[in-house]
């Protein structure tokens, strides 16, 4: 199977590892479900079965040319940009794609993230623009945020937020920006390598343990 030009290795053929998969399968059935967090000492198969599970959900229908990949279909959950499209009487044009996987790198900032200020926009236009961040292109896909246990505090304190609430609220000098952002959290840890926080922990809708083969 190839995503995004990548070799994806096929769920069906990672063996054992029967509540990893389950667990998978659950989130993908309801991503409400507020992520998954899975546990496990290296060459468990995290990673490789996170990637599996992307490139087994069906496709899903897009505004074109859309940052926050809207539903053209879903007006109430609509960003500011087709909205405005919307409201000059114009058809919102539509394609299909591949849910997408964001890879969180363990550097990223809070404002790679949730989004900023566009400054060189700001600069040369003397107006504010809200530049969007990983959230915005994770919408209606999979965060994928590998070492979880070794990210910033802050960092997975906001993921955890926004996979609840669903909504991203940004407030920036004086710019103020709302946006969907709903996405199925995976997080991937070896415990060898540090504990996450107990409250963290806590508020990953399913938490599960890979065990050597
Ligand atoms: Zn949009």
């Amino acid at each position: 199977m190839v995503q995004e030009g990548r070799l994806v290795y096929p769920l069906s053929a990672i063996v054992g590892q029967k509540r990893m998969l389950t667990g998978l399968i659950l989130l993908a059935i309801n991503p409400k479900l507020s992520g998954i967090l899975i546990q496990g000492a290296k060459g468990t198969a995290k990673s490789t079965a996170v990637r599996a599970l992307a490139a087994l959900l069906p496709e899903i229908e897009v505004v074109r040319g859309c940052h926050y990949s809207c539903d053209p279909d879903n007006y109430g959950e609509l960003c500011q940009n087709c909205l405005e499209y919307l409201a000059k009487g114009q058809c919102l044009p539509k394609t299909f794609r591949r849910v997408r996987i964001v890879d969180l790198p363990l550097s990223i900032t809070e404002d790679r993230l949730v989004g900023s200020l566009d400054l060189s926009h700001a600069v040369m236009f003397g107006r504010r623009k809200f530049e969007p961040g990983l959230l915005a292109r994770a919408n209606r896909g999979i965060i994928y945020l590998d070492e979880v246990n070794l990210a910033d505090y802050q960092i997975v304190n906001t993921l955890l937020n926004v996979a609840t609430t669903r909504i991203n609220i940004v407030e920036r000098e004086g710019l103020s920006y709302t946006h969907a952002a709903q996405f199925i959290l995976m997080g991937t840890m070896n415990p060898e390598e540090g504990e996450l926080r107990p409250q963290l922990v806590d508020r990953f809708g399913l938490c599960v343990t890979t065990n050597g083969v």
